[in-house]
């Protein structure tokens, strides 16, 4: 454990500072390997039913105080843990020779398989069951529960890595800050976090080192983390927000750079909440609805009437303005209960995105129909555009786009997130009205570099090269068509990456909303003329480092207050 004053640096991924005692996200623990086999299994199996009890009980406790949203899923679950099958199941295992945590391991097993061979309300519950088993094996070997913990007051969060799940859920009045010891820049905890507002840092290796309640600073923009800090490094903490804020609250308005040229600014979104958020701050719109976040923590799809209640209060909140609504991006790193396809070697690469819709065609047809009614509702206001995520081919683009047109949807597009569509971006965009650049997926897919390893966060810099190369191919294709390109990965919300973008020919950026002030501030400082003088030297440097560094050396000594 680290009981000194101690610095570790990651990688900072959503701004800003907080300065606080932590609260660890503690790992699953697993079967106890030491375990001796039962030879009690009459006493084992009363001990294993005791602890199912009390798992239930908390369970119950929790619901009772949890939102809405999640109230009804801890009930289910508390549900399961009161499942006399299951504990009959688990003496059946002790009586064949298993230890206590074996014995729960592989009767949830034997249930998980049942109710996923059952399909579909049952086959929703094996996430439940498995948080069942976890909890229940904690408490049978005296250890705390994993998962997100209680939090009471504001408190900085330390994981190995979120899922995508537990991060949606946080409160960011009492989450001031995260930290996690894996995932990367584009991993969606650093998404979720940055949409929230939370200062966050990633890849911060030996953090879960740091003992629970210690007194921790983090630096969320320059990826520091200061254990123990001291009286001078909070105050210096605390001037380096000021000055940013001061810089920041120069800007205001419409993105343009400084000679006039627009640039659309944009905040990326994932429920109605963010999108009432989002619309009252100073933006020009949602570039990219993450529409897969109203359905991550959920046990079956929205309904028609759900979702249009949604998309509804969405397009209201933005008026007029701007609103890319992104078809469901299910699979792989974002794993949805119900639309479960099946095991796959490799998700990444498997029936994801629009795959998945293409497989699940109800999914996609509801949400389209959705959109569609919260369109007329809204009195067709707002500028609405929607997009389908993994595009890879033209048929793929022609299928969606007419499905989207055949309900009447006035915009239809693309994102650009796999090397085919950026290199070929010209025949897809002939069958579409835009694209969107999603940088996170197509660097993952260009290096070869899984997003979810933190190890490989060099390879995945959108600095790199190939990546810049792939972008300025999908620019190309918007040339050649007249078609806007956007850019809704990370990428866009990185002040100095945005001017590159720019002056390779993306027309707009859209964002996490906590970083549209320094990107806006950013173009304030640079005319059109630097982003593409800077965006030739990025595409002829050798490495990620050389790219950088060169477009680093072209820039407004005004911008460093800005990082
Ligand atoms: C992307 O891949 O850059 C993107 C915006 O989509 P997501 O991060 O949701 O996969
Ligand atoms: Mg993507």
């Amino acid at each position: 454990m680290i009981e000194q004053h101690t610095v570790i640096y990651g990688i900072g991924v959503s701004t800003g500072t907080a300065n606080a005692g932590v609260v660890k996200v503690l790992p699953a623990p697993g079967v106890d390997t030491n375990e001796p086999a039962s030879t009690d299994p009459a006493a084992d199996g009363e001990r294993v039913r005791a602890a199912m009890a009390s798992v239930a009980a908390s369970l119950k406790a929790q619901a009772e105080h949890a939102s809405p949203k999640a109230r009804p899923i801890l009930e289910a679950t508390a549900q399961l843990a009161s499942d006399r099958a299951l504990a009959k199941a688990v003496v059946k295992k002790l009586k064949q020779g298993s230890g206590v945590t074996r014995a729960v391991h592989d009767a949830t097993e034997d249930y998980a398989q049942l109710l996923a061979g059952l399909g579909g309300y049952m086959a929703e519950r094996v996430t439940d069951l498995y948080d069942v088993r976890d909890r229940t094996i904690c408490e049978l070997r005296g250890l705390p529960k994993p998962g997100v913990p209680d939090i009471t007051e504001p408190a900085i969060l330390l994981a190995d890595d979120l899922a995508p799940a537990e991060t949606v859920g946080l409160n960011p009045e009492l989450v001031v800050g995260i930290v996690t010891a894996g995932g990367g820049p584009t991993s969606h905890t650093a998404i979720l976090a940055a949409q929230l507002g939370i200062p966050a840092v990633v890849k911060a290796r030996g953090v879960m080192d740091i003992a629970e309640g210690t007194h921790v600073a983090i630096d969320g923009g320059a990826g520091e983390v200061i254990v123990h800090p001291t009286d001078d490094e909070v105050a210096d903490l605390r001037r380096r927000t000021e000055r940013r804020e001061a810089a920041l609250a120069e800007s205001t308005g419409a993105g343009v750079t400084a000679d006039g040229y627009p640039v659309a600014l944009l905040a990326n979104i994932g429920t109605a909440e963010d999108g009432a958020a989002a619309a009252a701050r100073d933006v020009e719109g949602t570039g990219l609805f993450r529409t897969e976040f109203l359905f991550l923590d959920r046990e079956s799809a929205p309904s028609l009437e759900e979702q249009t209640e949604t998309y509804s209060r969405v397009l209201e909140a933005f008026g007029t303005r701007r609103v890319v609504v992104r078809t469901l991006d299910a699979g792989a790193d974002k794993p949805l209960s119900f639309a479960n396809l099946g095991e796959e070697e490799n998700p990444a690469l498997g029936r994801r995105g629009l795959r998945l819709s293409q497989a699940r065609e109800d999914l996609l047809d509801t949400q389209l129909d959705a959109l569609a009614a919260a369109y007329e509702a809204t009195g067709r206001t707002a500028d609405l555009r929607v997009m389908a995520p993994m595009v890879a081919t033209v048929e793929e683009a022609t299928w969606f786009a007419d499905k989207a047109r055949g309900r009447g949807l006035p915009k239809v597009g693309i994102m650009i997130e796999i090397p085919a569509a950026a290199i070929a971006s010209k025949q897809l965009l002939s069958v579409v009205d835009f694209a969107s650049i999603g940088t996170n997926d197509l660097s993952q897919y260009t290096m070869a570099a899984d997003r979810m390893q933190g190890a490989l966060s060099d390879l995945l810099s959108p600095w790199q090269p190939a990546v810049l190369q792939m972008i300025k191919a999908t620019c190309l294709g918007g040339d050649a068509t007249g078609k806007p390109i956007s850019v809704c990965g990370e990428a866009g919300g990185d002040p100095l990456l945005a001017l590159v973008l720019v002056g390779l020919g993306v027309s707009s950026l859209s964002m996490a909303v906590s970083k549209v002030p320094a990107v806006r501030a950013a173009l304030r400082l640079h005319d059109r003329a630097t982003c593409q003088q800077m965006a030739a030297y990025a595409l002829d440097a050798v490495t990620a480092a050389d790219a950088k560094a060169a477009v680093s050396a072209l820039v407004n000594p005004k911008m460093r207050d800005l990082l």
